[in-house]
């Protein structure tokens, strides 16, 4: 008698290509049995007809962005709870260079919560730049900078899965800010993430250079965020649409022989706050104009840009939420989703606001159905595999979670029963649409525990 039985689904695992028909015993937190033999459970969930997939791995969302107010540490309930009902069962957050900080003691007070998905975080060199007392734009010293290594090595030591860089957020980060923690990062044997300093075409090149050199120099381990969004577009920046910029920096990346992986996230669109240092530079050099810009948060939520209003709230003293359309040439973020290293990473935040409403892009609560709706089914960019692969595998080996992204005896029981012929994502922009659960998720296990069930008609 097991805990949870899933009867007669089409079992998916990315590591041995395994793809048959079994019956699945869960005991405790672990897989205890495939079988082609009938189980007996406390609970039966009917599989037939449909996938079962290792719990999706999110390695990039923003946990750090949530609005708590009265508490110290900001705690992702919303984006935890729209990451599960699109069937991931681990996020990490803390990227881009912003997390919640001290580590040890904000990991403590997320245990107290319950969250109801595995919740990691890597520290946020901007983070620990504050904590130092230098703004965005500020040179760190050498005496700040090896202060700097000494926090970040800290940080690790109570938990944190690496360190996150933004350096476009913060243009004042300089190479050997970048190299003295990247050190720290191989001496513990994590990664940095980063967020690259360009993500105009003319500059996509030197900007992957950057961080494959800091990977190659000091041997640690790369996860390039939201590559296709920083770069796409030719060389030349005469093409908008080619895959010229992936192409030649894609091979960089493999021929450096460092350990480098990326994500990319499966929407045209970024998004942003409007303060933020990414508009220092003007428009001349992107894919988009200020026109393309929606305001996804304060009194204005759901109008475009003027330039008379980017302006205005560009120096307002609240910041707002930007989501910027037509940003990414689609064909780049097929071409992406092509090469062997890139997984899935959404870049969410879903927070809630004063007055209860949910605010944030619609990749926090559609990103794997999205990509296995758009990429897999309709497209057939990549099989069913090999999305299975970047949605779970990928991510796993990257985080070192050994007994996550398997769907074999003995591994973690978190667990995606869904049916790919109807996952649909159902996210929109604008306040609380953004956050709709997607068709075809039919349960969710984490845990060991059925931690989610679709409740749309349509499901059943
Ligand atoms: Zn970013």
């Amino acid at each position: 008698m097991f805990d949870v039985v899933i009867a007669g689904a089409r079992v998916l695992d990315p590591e041995t290509g395994r793809d048959e028909s079994l019956n699945v015993g869960i005991a405790g937190t672990a897989i205890a049995v495939l079988s082609a033999s009938p189980l007996q459970g406390a609970r039966v969930l009917e599989g037939s007809g449909l996938v079962l997939a290792p719990g999706f791995i999110d390695i990039h969302t923003h946990e750090d962005l949530q609005e708590t107010p009265g508490r110290s540490f900001e705690m992702p309930r919303e984006t935890a709870a729209c990451a599960l009902r699109t069937g991931n069962t681990t996020i990490l957050g803390g990227n881009c260079g912003g997390s919640n900080y001290p580590v040890g003691k904000y990991l403590e007070a997320q245990n107290a919560e319950h969250l109801p998905i595995n919740c990691l975080t890597l520290v946020g060199n901007s983070t620990l730049r504050k904590v130092l007392g230098l703004d965005e734009y500020a040179t760190a010293g050498p005496s700040q900078i090896a202060a700097m290594k000494d926090l970040a090595c800290a940080a690790l030591d109570e938990g944190a899965q690496g360190i996150s860089f933004g350096l476009q957020y913060a243009p004042g980060t300089s190479f050997a800010e970048l190299l003295a923690l990247c050190e720290a990062v191989r001496e513990k044997d994590k990664f940095f993430a980063v967020h690259m300093r360009y993500d105009t075409p003319l500059r996509a090149v030197e900007t992957v250079e950057e961080v494959i050199s800091a990977a190659l120099i000091t041997g640690a381990a790369l996860q390039i965020s939201h590559y296709a969004a920083n770069v796409y577009g030719h060389a030349d920046g005469a093409a908008k649409n080619g895959g010229g910029n992936i192409d030649i920096t894609a091979r960089l990346i493999e021929e450096s022989g460092a350990d480098i992986r990326a994500d990319v996230y499966p929407y045209d669109t970024w998004a942003t706050g409007i303060r933020s240092a990414v508009f220092d530079q003007g428009f001349e050099d992107f894919n988009f104009n200020v026109t393309d810009l929606e305001l996804l948060s304060g009194p204005l939520a759901g109008r475009y840009c003027t330039q008379e209003l980017f302006d205005s709230l560009r120096h307002a003293p609240q910041e707002t939420a930007v989501a910027c359309h037509n940003a990414i040439p689609m064909k780049d973020i097929e071409a992406a989703y092509r090469l062997p290293f890139v997984c899935l990473g959404s870049d969410a935040s879903m927070s809630l606001s004063a007055d209860g409403h949910r605010k944030g892009h619609p990749r926090g609560a559609g990103s794997p159905a999205r990509f296995l709706q758009e990429f897999v089914r309709e497209k057939k960019i990549l099989s069913l595999m090999e999305g299975i692969r970047k949605l779970t595998l990928i991510p796993a080996r990257r985080l070192g979670l050994g007994r996550k992204g398997r769907l074999q005896e003995g591994m973690d029981a978190d667990l995606c029963l869904f049916d790919p012929g109807t996952i649909t994502d159902r996210a929109a922009y604008g306040m609380d649409v953004c956050a709709l659960a997607p068709a075809g998720i039919r349960a969710v296990i984490v845990g060991g525990k059925v931690a989610y069930e679709g409740s749309d008609p349509a499901d059943r």
